[in-house]
């Protein structure tokens, strides 16, 4: 079965002035790369929807998504200094949310086996009642939801990000149908993610949080995927697999301190595929969270598309990049 990637030129519409590194040609660096591999021609283009209040409203305060709204209806302005709203970007952010929305819909209707969505603003920041690190709605969350609403009884969601997956945490901690599970740099933003973080109430111990020291390189990343992941993952037995994708772990970035090589993006992808295949008939959605050095961001997204593949990385005229 074909695999997925959503995206749309919409998402370049959110503004965040000339100098924050959540640009608009973070978007435009990946889809320039993906030409040059001719196995991404195989891809099934997927034309995201938006996200509908409702939706957005099952994981965040409606007084919240008015202030979204109401900012950029007025203009634009600022829900933290490092959070931009611009005149465009509630509805972007809708479609946004809406892209993982689309990617769940194909993969759960069995148009596509899994999918990659590659949209902004990202969303894993993004708090019930307040966005904040770049993220205006929880792409990814919204997501889990709406799988829930579709059938699905469990849902894992991976983030890797650099950065801990505050607000997903926050969405599911007392909820026991969504594990999820945070491999991040600490201690670094937004300074939340302990170990000792394991859910509450009925959620708890659906929550997984693995702090990590800097400097950590590519195997270090899969060995803790194998050891500590993936068995939690295969206890939790999702009917989905949804995978927060920061590329800001590559060695390249400037804004974490990881060292995961282009190639890391890849096998963390098929590890991923791997356990869906074993666990919910292949379900897999990857979404685009972080990743600020335009070069590196390109060749993670071109990393994890061949990884949705199962192909190695290979050029257009060129030889096989896929060395570890
Ligand atoms: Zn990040």
């Amino acid at each position: 079965m074909a695999s997925g990637l959503v995206t749309s030129t919409t998402y370049l519409n959110h503004d965040t002035g000339p100098f924050h590194p959540e640009q608009p040609r973070r978007l435009r660096a990946i889809v320039a790369a993906m030409g040059e591999y001719p196995a991404l021609c195989d891809l099934l283009l997927l034309e995201p929807r938006a996200a509908t209040r409702a939706e957005v409203e099952r994981v965040h305060d409606p007084l919240y998504v008015d202030d979204v709204a109401e900012l950029a209806a007025a203009g634009g302005g600022a829900l933290d200094v490092d959070t931009p709203v611009s005149a465009a970007s509630y509805e972007v952010a809708l479609l946004s949310a809406g892209g993982a929305l689309t990617a769940v819909e194909a993969v759960l209707a069995g148009k596509v086996s899994n999918a990659f969505v590659a949209s902004r603003p990202p969303g894993h920041h993004a708090r019930p009642g307040r966005g904040m690190g770049f993220c205006l709605f929880n792409n990814i969350a919204v997501a889990a939801r709406h799988a829930r609403s579709l059938g699905c009884e469990r849902v894992a969601i991976l983030d890797w990000d650099v950065h801990h997956g505050n607000g997903t945490q926050d969405a599911f901690y007392s909820d026991p149908s969504v594990f999820f599970c945070s491999m991040h740099q600490a201690p670094w933003y937004p300074f939340t993610g302990d170990a000792d973080e394991r859910g509450a109430g009925a959620g708890e111990g659906t929550t997984l949080n693995l702090p990590l020291r800097a400097g950590r390189r590519t195997q270090e990343y899969l060995d803790l995927l194998d050891e500590t992941v993936a068995p939690a993952i295969a206890g939790f037995q999702p009917d989905l697999l949804l995978v927060s994708a920061g590329m800001d772990i590559h060695e390249r970035d400037p804004l974490g301190e990881m060292r995961v090589s282009a190639e890391g993006f890849r096998q963390m992808t098929l590890r991923a595929a791997e356990w869906a295949t074993e666990l919910c008939a292949g379900r897999l959605v990857v979404c685009l969270e972080g990743g600020y050095d335009l070069t590196a961001l390109a060749e993670g997204s071109v990393h994890i598309l061949h990884g949705l593949l199962g192909l190695p990385v290979a050029a257009a005229g060129g030889t096989s990049e896929t060395t570890p």
